[in-house]
Formats: C-alpha cells, sequence, structure tokens
C-alpha cells in the first residue's frame, strides 16, 4: 500500500501507485485545460521576500510528461526556464569525477565494472596515486569532486574511502583546494554513513539506476546491490546517519521512463515527508557504450527529445532541487539541457581510474565512453559565450547551509546576494590561477557585467573588494 511516509522501499516506491499514476497521466495526456492549469500553478512567483514555487505532484508532473502537443511542451520549456533563472539564476556549477577504483563484485548488466569482466584492468588507486591525480585536478583549476569506486568490501572498505577523502582534502597544491568531496559509492549501512557525515562530505550520491523492482533485480542479478530494499532505503540511512545532502538519479536507458520518473518524483516526495527535506541533486545519467555493454542491448533508450521534456518536467516538480548532468552528454545536448534546468555540470571527466594523471585519456580501466571530451578551460569558456557563469562555489555546506538550511535560503530569494557573489569570486580564482588568456579575458568582463547583478549595495561594494584581494593572491572568500 502506497504511503510516502513509510521506510519501506515497497511502500513508498509503491508499484500500484505508479501504475495509476501512468494510467492518469495516459487518460489526462490531451487533457489541455489540466495541463494549463498545472503548468499555470508551477510557475515562479515572486513574493515580498523572494521567488516562490509550488512544485508539483509525481501525479501532476506524470500528467505533463505524458502530453504530446507541441504548444504544450515548449511551454513546459519555458515554464522549467522560468523556474531555473528564478532560482539557479544563469551560474552552473562546475565539478569533476574521480574514479577511486574499479574493483567490485556486483553483477550490473549495463555496467563493465561487473565481477565478471574479465577483460578491463582492475585497479585501485594508492593514497600517493590519489595526491597526483588530485594535483592534476586542482592544476586544471577544479575546486569539487565527486569519488567514485566499485563496490568491494575487501577492496574498497569503508576505511580506504574514508582514507581517500582525507587525503583528497589535504592536498594543497599551489593555490589549488578540493573544497567539496561528494562521495558516489555502494549503499551501505547507518554507521558507515555517519562516518562519511563525519569525514566532511558534502552530498551523498547514489542512483537508484531503475525504481521498478523486478527490472532492477534482473539487471542486478547478484552482488550485494541485488537487494532493491536495502539499495532504495539508502538514503534514508544516509539521512538517519547525518548526511543532510543526498543526491538521487536513474539511469535512463534500462527500464520504461515514465515509470522512472514517477518513482523518481516519488523518492523526493519521501525524503520530503519523512526527513522534512527533499534531494538536494536529482542526475540524469543516460546509459552509454562501455567495454562489454552494449547500449542497445537496452531497449528502452531514450531520444534527445524525450531526453529534454524529462528534464524539463524535473526541473517543474522540484525547483529547489539542484539538476546534474555530466560529460556521459555531448556538448549539443548538454547546451539544450542547460536551457530547462540543468545547475551543475562536470568538465573535462576521464571515467578512468588514475585517468587525470596520463597525458592521453586511457580507455583501459574506463567505466564508460565520455562524450564531452573538451578540457575544462573549453567548457568554460563555451559557458560563458552562451551567458552563464561557471561557479566553483562551494560555500553552502562550509558554512552549515546544507540539508533544510540551504533550501530556507533557496526559498527566501537570498541566493542573488549569496551564490551569485560567491559564483562571481570562485570564477575569479579560476580566472587568475588556471583559465587561457581568451577565457580570462571573457570572464574578467564577464564579472564586471554581472556585478550589477548582485541586488545589496553592501554586498557589492564586499565582493569588489575581495576580487581584488584575490587578484593580490588571497583566496576562499565567500558569503
Ligand atoms: N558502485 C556504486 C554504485 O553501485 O552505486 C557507484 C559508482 S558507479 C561507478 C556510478 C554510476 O555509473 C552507477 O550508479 C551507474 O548509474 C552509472 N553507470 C554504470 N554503467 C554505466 C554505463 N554503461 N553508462 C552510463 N552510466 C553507467
Amino acid at each position: 500500500m502506497y504511503n510516502p511516509k513509510s521506510l519501506k522501499a515497497e511502500e513508498f516506491i509503491d508499484d500500484g501507485e505508479i501504475r495509476e499514476t501512468l494510467s492518469y497521466a495516459e487518460a489526462n495526456k490531451d487533457n489541455y485545460e489540466l495541463i494549463d492549469s498545472i503548468l499555470e500553478k508551477a510557475r515562479p512567483t515572486k513574493t515580498a521576500d523572494g521567488w516562490h514555487c509550488s512544485g508539483l505532484t509525481h501525479r501532476e508532473a506524470s500528467v505533463l510528461l505524458a502530453c504530446e502537443e507541441p504548444s504544450r511542451i515548449e511551454r513546459m520549456y519555458e515554464v522549467a526556464e522560468e523556474i531555473k533563472l528564478a532560482f539557479y539564476g544563469n551560474r552552473i556549477v562546475i565539478f569533476v569525477p574521480l574514479y577511486l577504483s574499479n574493483y567490485c563484485i556486483n553483477g550490473c548488466l549495463y555496467c563493465p565494472y561487473h565481477v565478471e569482466n574479465s577483460h578491463i584492468a582492475r585497479k585501485k588507486l594508492t593514497q600517493d596515486e590519489i595526491r597526483a591525480e588530485v594535483m592534476a585536478l586542482q592544476d586544471m583549476g577544479h575546486k569539487r569532486l565527486a569519488i567514485e569506486a566499485g563496490e568491494d568490501p575487501e577492496n574498497n572498505p569503508i576505511e580506504y574511502i574514508l582514507e581517500s577523502i582525507k587525503t583528497i582534502y589535504g592536498v594543497h597544491h599551489k593555490n589549488g583546494d578540493i573544497r567539496r568531496v561528494n562521495v558516489n559509492i555502494a549503499a551501505t549501512t547507518v554507521e558507515n554513513y555517519k562516518k562519511l557525515a563525519d569525514a566532511g562530505i558534502g552530498t551523498y550520491i547514489l542512483f537508484q539506476e531503475t525504481y521498478n523492482k523486478k527490472g532492477y533485480e534482473e539487471l542486478h542479478p547478484y552482488g550485494p546491490k541485488h537487494d532493491y530494499a536495502y539499495h532504495t532505503e539508502a538514503m534514508d540511512r544516509a539521512m538517519k546517519g547525518g548526511i543532510d545532502d543526498v543526491g538521487l538519479g536513474v539511469l535512463f536507458g534500462l527500464e520504461g521512463y515514465k515509470y522512472e520518473f514517477a518513482g523518481l518524483l516519488m523518492h523526493a516526495e519521501h525524503l520530503e515527508a519523512v526527513h522534512g527535506v527533499g534531494p538536494h541533486t536529482i542526475s540524469v545519467p543516460r546509459v552509454k557504450h562501455a567495454d562489454d555493454i552494449d547500449p542497445d542491448a537496452f531497449d528502452n533508450s531514450i531520444s534527445d527529445e524525450i531526453f529534454t521534456k524529462i528534464a524539463a518536467c524535473i526541473r517543474i516538480a522540484v525547483p529547489y532541487t539542484g539538476m546534474i548532468i555530466s560529460t556521459r552528454e555531448n556538448e549539443k545536448v548538454r547546451a539544450r539541457m542547460l536551457q530547462v534546468g540543468i545547475s551543475q555540470i562536470s568538465g573535462g571527466s576521464r571515467t578512468s581510474v588514475g585517468g587525470y594523471t596520463e597525458e592521453e585519456r586511457p580507455h583501459d580501466t574506463e567505466q564508460f565512453d565520455v562524450s564531452d571530451q573538451r578540457t575544462l578551460d573549453e567548457v568554460i569558456k563555451w559557458l560563458m559565450e552562451s551567458g552563464h557563469i561557471p561557479s566553483f562555489c562551494t560555500a553552502c555546506y562550509r558554512a552549515g547551509r546544507t540539508g533544510d538550511r540551504f533550501m530556507a535560503l533557496c526559498k527566501a530569494g537570498q541566493i542573488q546576494n549569496c551564490c551569485h557573489p560567491n559564483a562571481l569570486m570562485t570564477l575569479k580564482e579560476y580566472l587568475v590561477d588556471y583559465a587561457s588568456e581568451e577565457t580570462k579575458k571573457m570572464g574578467e568582463e564577464m564579472i564586471e557585467r554581472e556585478l550589477l547583478n548582485i541586488p545589496k549595495e553592501n554586498v557589492r561594494e564586499t565582493c569588489k573588494k575581495y576580487l581584488d584581494k584575490i587578484v593580490d593572491g588571497e583566496r576562499d572568500f565567500r558569503f
């Protein structure tokens, strides 16, 4: 029986409720009166203390996703963009993945790390190798990492992950600094989540892969990840362990996208109902070609159009949740996705273990093919060319603004007085320390222009002072 407050996976992601939602959506996909009213309800409104957005239920959002009428779909894109601009402005947060180890004991059918894949080299970074990788990433200009590892209690125990986090935070190469380490490792226990929280991680990210229990069990035929309930209830354990910011995601292409979409939103509603705060981020990966993996083996692949529509509908349904897209997608798709709601992207990524210290992009330990192979500097320049401010900001969690405290900042419309100057200051650090001449010139002009968009005069003046101090060699200012 469907119950968003339940702690049991099969009750908060109730298969019956998803199927009824899909029938309801199908029955109403041409009900334009309803669709227009849902879109109107979802639009941001400006109140005395900032922007407000109501969000949508999984049923309402599923009706939008089912609608195929072109002018309504256009309207969805407009509303998604409106919401994005109201809450996230033109800032795009930059991160990069760091693969620690590809040892894995699971049998995930879509992932080349599956234990039976004998033709990829298995590799686990030593702490010295991690230091070298982190220096290479700092030399590119990165400040935020997402660490990735396969599931293997013997090769990658929690102690290894904790030690690696400590190593990463401890590297200060030239002006470099990793200020936020997000963690994407397999579902684990409350005690282990507590250890990760104590290690000062940012977001704990775990993709559900699929919310369809039957499909999930087939795609994960053995290994600890086979347990659907243990995996699906992981975010509750993470929050119980003291991790305030959690990141959800579905691996699109494995199962039917409408089912996944409803499940994803029900998961978000569940977190809000139980913990009083929804997911910090939602990622939208699509299954990619990889060693031993042919994406065509999964017959639920989605077109770029449907993919864009999914992103727009997520943006509209959960306006306070950041949205992430990785270099799995090419430049063209990423550009479109930025318009409809994405607020974080990776840049200069390599998905191989130890890939950043190599001159050439290595393929022998890679997780999946990277479509966007541009350098970080090229990505930064490209973002600015399309009017986006690349942001390396990590202020919130370091200032204790996690979970509902971040949401409060967002809801009070203070992002423009806080995230905006922080974005400009971290961009300035990038320009001074790492950018090419061309990127630097473009960035300096952008900062001059964007300073005018800080509403509070005293914040603007302080920001200008900090920008000057960055030129003089000081680092790490934040509001
Ligand atoms: N091992 C951890 C787990 O099982 O959750 C997390 C790390 S895994 C390296 C990160 C994610 O990569 C997985 O959750 C999955 O969604 C994604 N992934 C795996 N194979 C992929 C493929 N062929 N194409 C795209 N993404 C893939």
